[in-house]
């Protein structure tokens, strides 16, 4: 299952599992959308990977 990574790796951002401004790479190297466009230019600086959008995943309400 994919790991569901709690902060932006690159600013440190918390980012809920249920948003759909998250972007990870194939590594799942994980960043939120001001760093994926604005500074990393959708490539993750770890592994030169493309970044996309992460799947959502419904916080189960109990
Ligand atoms: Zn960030
Ligand atoms: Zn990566």
């Amino acid at each position: 299952m994919l790991e569901m990574k709690p902060a932006c790796e690159h600013c440190g951002k918390q980012l809920r599992i249920d948003s759909a401004d998250v972007f990870i790479c194939s590594y799942e190297c994980t960043y939120c959308a001001t760093c994926t466009h604005e500074i990393l230019q959708n490539q993750c600086p770890n592994c030169k990977g493309n970044l996309e959008k992460r799947p959502m995943r419904k916080i189960k309400e109990n």
